[in-house]
Parts: C-alpha cells; sequence; structure tokens
C-alpha cells in the first residue's frame, strides 16, 4: 500500500465527509493505493456514525473510536501503529489543511529520501493570538531541538516514512515535538513543505490559550529526557555540586570575615545574624538536595525497561537469540 493517510478527530462530524470525498478524489486522480485512518477520539457528536456511514461506500476507510477523549497524541500514536502505508500522512480533521498537498508529500519522502516531511502554514488563517505566540513557540523549538529548518513544529500535515513512525512513540500533548521526537529516534532527514492553509470552516478549535504553557513544559521535558534521560546523575550531580561548593565557600568567606573583624579589632557579628550566612546555608542544602535527587534518578533509570532501548539502524552477520 502506498499512502495511509491518519485523521485524529473530536467532535468533526460536519467536515468528515468533506475531507474523506477530497481525499478520495486525489487518491483516484494519482492511482494511489491508500487506506484512511480515522481515530475518534472520544467525540460527543456523531462523528462516529458518519465514519460508519463514510466506510459503507469506501472500503478504504478505516476507525478507530476511543471510548472517552484522550487527546491528539495518543489519537495519533494509535493510527501509527496502525498504519499499513510505505508513507504515512496525518492531517486535522476540520479541512484546515489540504488533501492536496499528498501527492507532494509523498513524492518527497520517496524521491528526495525525507525521513519525515512537515507542513509549513506560511500565510496562516488563525486569530493574532495564536500566530503571534506560535512564531516564539516555534524559535525556541527551533533551538532547544537543534532543528534549525523547521518553521512550524505543529503543523498537523506532516508526512513520514513508514519506519519512522512505527519507531517513536507520541504520548501527552507530545505531537507538538513529533519532528524533534524523530530526530532523538535517529531520523535526520527532516524537512519541511509550504501548505495552503484554510480557516476553520465548522466547528471550533479544539485547543486554548493553555498550549503554549504546556508545549514549553514538554518542549523542557523533551530536551532533559533527550539528554539526560538514561543518565540524570549527570544533570543533578554537576548542579547539586556546583550549588553545594558554592555555598561552602561561601559560609567560610563569612566565617573568615567575622574571624578577620575579631581580631583586627573591629566590630564583629555573630555568623548567625548575617543573612549571608543564611544563604549560604540554604545553597548548600538546595545542593544536597539536588544530588540526592541524582541518585533516584539511577534507581528509577536502573529500573527502566529503557534503559538499553537503542535504535538499530541494520546489523550485519549476527545470529539474534
Ligand atoms: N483533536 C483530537 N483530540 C483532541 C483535540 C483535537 O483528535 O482532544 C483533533 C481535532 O479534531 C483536529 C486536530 O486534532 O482534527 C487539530 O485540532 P484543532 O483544529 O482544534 O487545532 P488547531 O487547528 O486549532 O491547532
Ligand atoms: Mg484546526
Amino acid at each position: 500500500m502506498d499512502i495511509s493517510v491518519i485523521v485524529p478527530l473530536y467532535n468533526e462530524a460536519e467536515s468528515l465527509p468533506e475531507l474523506e470525498a477530497w481525499i478520495r478524489q486525489v487518491m483516484s486522480e494519482n492511482n494511489f493505493s491508500y487506506e484512511i485512518i480515522f481515530i475518534n477520539d472520544g467525540s460527543t457528536d456523531n462523528s462516529w456514525q458518519v465514519i460508519r456511514s463514510l466506510q459503507k461506500n469506501n472500503p478504504a476507510v478505516k476507525g478507530v473510536c476511543f471510548r472517552r477523549n484522550y487527546g491528539k497524541s495518543p489519537a495519533l500514536n494509535t493510527g501509527f501503529a496502525r498504519a499499513q502505508g510505505d508513507v504515512v500522512i496525518t492531517m486535522d480533521a476540520d479541512l484546515q489543511d489540504s488533501p492536496d498537498e499528498i501527492p507532494e508529500l509523498y513524492r518527497m519522502i520517496t524521491e528526495d529520501g525525507y525521513d519525515l516531511v512537515s507542513g509549513w502554514k506560511q500565510k496562516r488563517y488563525d486569530p493574532l493570538s495564536k500566530t503571534i505566540p506560535t512564531k516564539l513557540f516555534n524559535a525556541t523549538a527551533r533551538k532547544v531541538s537543534g532543528i534549525k529548518n523547521l518553521h512550524d513544529f505543529n503543523c498537523g500535515l506532516k508526512a513520514y516514512r513508514k519506519k519512522v513512525v512505527k519507531h517513536i512513540e507520541v504520548y501527552g500533548d507530545m505531537h507538538r515535538y513529533i519532528p524533534y521526537l524523530a530526530k532523538l529516534a535517529g531520523f535526520n532527514k527532516i524537512g519541511e513543505k509550504v501548505v495552503h492553509h484554510q480557516a476553520r470552516k465548522y466547528g471550533s478549535t479544539k485547543f486554548g490559550l493553555d498550549r503554549f504553557v504546556n508545549g514549553y513544559l514538554d518542549l523542557a521535558t523533551l530536551w532533559f529526557t533527550g539528554k539526560f534521560g538514561v543518565k540524570p546523575m549527570h544533570f543533578f550531580g554537576l548542579l547539586g555540586s556546583l550549588m553545594f561548593i558554592l555555598g561552602f565557600f561561601a559560609v567560610i568567606v563569612v566565617g573568615a570575615m567575622k574571624l578577620y573583624n575579631m581580631y583586627s579589632g573591629n566590630t564583629y557579628h555573630l555568623v548567625t545574624e548575617s543573612p549571608y550566612f543564611y544563604l549560604s546555608l540554604t545553597t548548600m542544602l538546595l545542593g544536597t538536595q539536588l544530588f540526592l535527587t541524582g541518585f533516584i534518578g539511577e534507581l528509577v533509570v536502573r529500573n527502566s525497561y529503557r534503559r538499553n532501548d537503542y535504535e538499530i539502524e541494520e546489523e550485519l552477520n549476527l545470529k539474534n537469540d
């Protein structure tokens, strides 16, 4: 099969028939063999009935229905697990992404050799309250992830080589950083294609402004787990040691100043009367805590089934028994 189109959806009943017809038309014009996997993320409208009826007329339509709403990432992950096409395309259900982009995305994966191609909504039809923070969000994501050529990490329209979706795990709200996840899994050929974007035709957006707060927290998590996931002591140990040493020397300075003043006949106070003494003490305590957190982290890693989980591209002349 050439292409799997994965569509996560939450209360998008009005859009679905139009979307399915459009995808079907593009696929038949280009002679692609394909499947459309709708992931109904616990919709409370009649989205699932609509999908069932679409399936009756088009055997390429497939679907998964969650019992409750989990979020876009769990929906995508479920679709990834079931996808059979050589190229996997994800797209939002709200008709903001255009199926007309599919042939070129397919070509970029199969001919240009990209592992992942992300859409770039260069001209967006969204409110300003969304587009401005998005610019900031993408600049930070570029910096932290080191993927310098992407302008639009969170574009719903993306294409993947099948191998990529079978080797990344999208959970929580991590769909915003799929290119980063792919990079952490060792897929380096990440490209971008300018795509057409439309204003939402039916229904309303499912994400509020909290997306930006959560987005930054998730980016911090990915950065941390990507760098220190199996060696937390390298993070906490360094930070803890530095703080402890800082506090330790500060305490010595506070004590030495008192002794100096005492013996040279100046006025002097008890060290406990100096705020610096308490600051130094606090720094030492925090340093110790951080260091111990490192130990706890190492204990957690020791018990993690992922501590020796590597992305292996190929093996030569080895028996796997
Ligand atoms: N979506 C989902 N589960 C959710 C929230 C959203 O499957 O909990 C789907 C939604 O139906 C749409 C896609 O994710 O197909 C993108 O959502 P939306 O269009 O609301 O996001 P925006 O375009 O505003 O970023
Ligand atoms: Mg949308």
